[in-house]
């Protein structure tokens, strides 16, 4: 910097200083940072007594997420539901029991995934739009079944590892690898996922990445709609 630009800075400071200027990025309220793009944040295999607390942790770090709840849990938990609705979430159908579904027969599919249609409308979290199976297992059988109830499948882009040990280090750095658009995998039931959270949430804005909804129509993380 020479010292024509120098002053021409300090200027620039003394007047903001002096608030005679308006500094748009200072007078924009936090909420509206810009995001440069969104990833799908997800949670399978809830509602559980786990739920609250991850709810609190999300909702204090500025974050929405996808909970790909097992319809069992929906039936036995409904007031979980609920909550995840009233904190922000969306809720997405994960199976009944969360069986193998390319093992099953199309009956059984059929009734794993309408059962928690039910079960998750019938708590409160609305008709579900996502469908993700158990262990990421599909087949054509699988989405046929799937489509039938308007659903549309949604794997991921980026696995935590947080079913299979991972440590609060690693699932902090998987998250650092998601790019616009993609989605990650993280489970209700973790406890290093919840002990990750605030540093997810500080990753990602520190990179202008939002948490947003899955399109159902494109599979893709977005704006909330
Ligand atoms: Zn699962």
């Amino acid at each position: 910097m020479n010292l024509r630009s120098r002053i021409a800075r300090l200027a620039v400071v003394s007047m903001a200083a002096a608030g005679t200027l308006t500094v748009v990025d200072a007078a924009a309220p936090a909420q509206a940072a810009a995001c440069n793009g969104y990833v799908g944040l997800t949670f399978d295999d809830g509602p559980s007594g786990n739920t609250p607390a991850l709810l609190n942790a999300l909702k204090q770090n500025g974050l929405r997420a996808t909970m790909f709840n097992q319809g069992q849990y929906a039936a036995a938990y409904p007031a979980q539901v609920k909550a995840q609705v009233d904190a922000g979430m969306w809720v997405g159908n994960h199976s009944y029991t969360h069986p193998h579904l390319t093992q099953q027969s199309q009956s059984v599919i059929d009734s794993e995934i309408s059962r928690t249609q039910q079960a998750v409308a019938g708590a409160g979290g609305g008709t579900p739009k996502l469908f993700r199976p158990p262990y990421g297992e599909t087949n054509s059988t699988v989405q046929a079944v799937a489509a039938k109830y308007g659903l549309t499948q949604i794997i991921w882009d980026v696995d935590s590892q947080d079913w299979n040990g991972a440590s609060t280090d690693a699932i902090v750095a998987a998250a650092a690898r998601l790019t616009g658009g993609q989605i990650i995998l993280m489970h209700d039931w973790s406890a290093n996922s919840l002990a990750a959270i605030p540093r997810i949430a500080q990753g990602l804005a520190g990179r202008g990445l939002c948490a947003g909804m899955i399109s159902p129509q494109t599979g893709r993380a977005v704006a909330p709609g």
